[in-house]
């Protein structure tokens, strides 16, 4: 019998759920907003038109609806078989027609969707492999695709903006970058410094004697962090500003 609700019933992935059908709302709110004729235009990333961010994120949802059945049946299926298949795949997906392109986002959203509703409340634990290799639990799905629908709904340039992202989206995707880079060691004297509150947060190397500080709100930070411009944020050294505010590390 086929589920009506999801079956977990764990508060923190319910609304972990809540956040990546808002965003799935509000990627397609924007998709649709942009006539046929508009879907040619170039997107916010460099060498993308708006139809392969829409094409990515359709055969994301795909990618991630496998790892999703991986964990309902243990059989591993992996998001794609390999970095050429999913980025040619892109590629073709971004020559498809319009009506081809936009039911490949609805048809594969609601696929998803409703893999995850149907998922069995142990099944979210099952083990996992990400693109990037890393193994996760079932319940990592649901945050991969958040920051995906979000994101790239900016990406499609036709209104939507960092500040429309929900507080705690943007707060956790800071948290995934600056983590990458620690990681990576590419966070060195580099400290980000979130303002808008009563204390500011920072994050990166913040036990560096002199570090370059970028400050800006949440949203500015968070857009700045993923590369995507420096509009709202500042850079300083010792109380110095630096001009232009450098760009961030590099996050994937
Ligand atoms: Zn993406």
């Amino acid at each position: 019998m086929v589920a009506r609700r999801d079956q977990t019933t764990d508060p923190v992935l319910l609304d972990g759920l809540l956040q990546a059908r808002r965003g799935t709302a509000f990627f397609a709110r924007k998709l649709n907003e942009l006539p046929d004729a508009d879907l040619g235009g170039d997107s916010l990333l460099p060498g993308w038109t708006r139809r392969h961010v829409i094409a990515h994120v359709g055969y994301n949802a795909r990618a991630i609806a496998r790892l999703v059945e991986w964990a309902a049946t243990g059989v591993e299926t992996p998001m794609y078989p390999s970095v050429e298949v999913r980025n040619h795949e892109i590629d073709f997906g971004a020559t498809l027609s319009p009506i081809a392109l936009r039911n490949l986002f609805d048809h594969s959203a609601v696929h998803l969707n409703v893999e995850w509703r149907d998922l069995p409340a142990d099944s979210w634990h099952h083990k996992v492999k990400t693109v990037q290799g890393r193994t996760v639990p079932a319940e990592e799905t649901v945050w991969m695709r958040t920051r995906e629908v979000w994101v790239h709904a900016v990406d499609l340039d036709n209104g939507a903006r960092f500040k429309d992202i929900p507080a705690p989206v943007l707060a956790r995707l800071l948290k995934d970058i600056t983590g990458a880079w620690h990681a990576r060691g590419t966070d060195k004297e580099l400290v980000i410094e979130v303002t808008g509150r009563a204390s500011p947060r920072t994050y990166g190397d913040t036990t560096a004697a002199s570090p370059t500080v970028i400050s800006g709100s949440l949203p500015a930070i968070a857009r700045w962090a993923t590369g995507r411009g420096t509009d709202g944020t500042t850079a300083q050294r010792g109380g110095a500003p630096i001009t232009p505010v450098p760009v961030a590390p590099a996050w994937i």
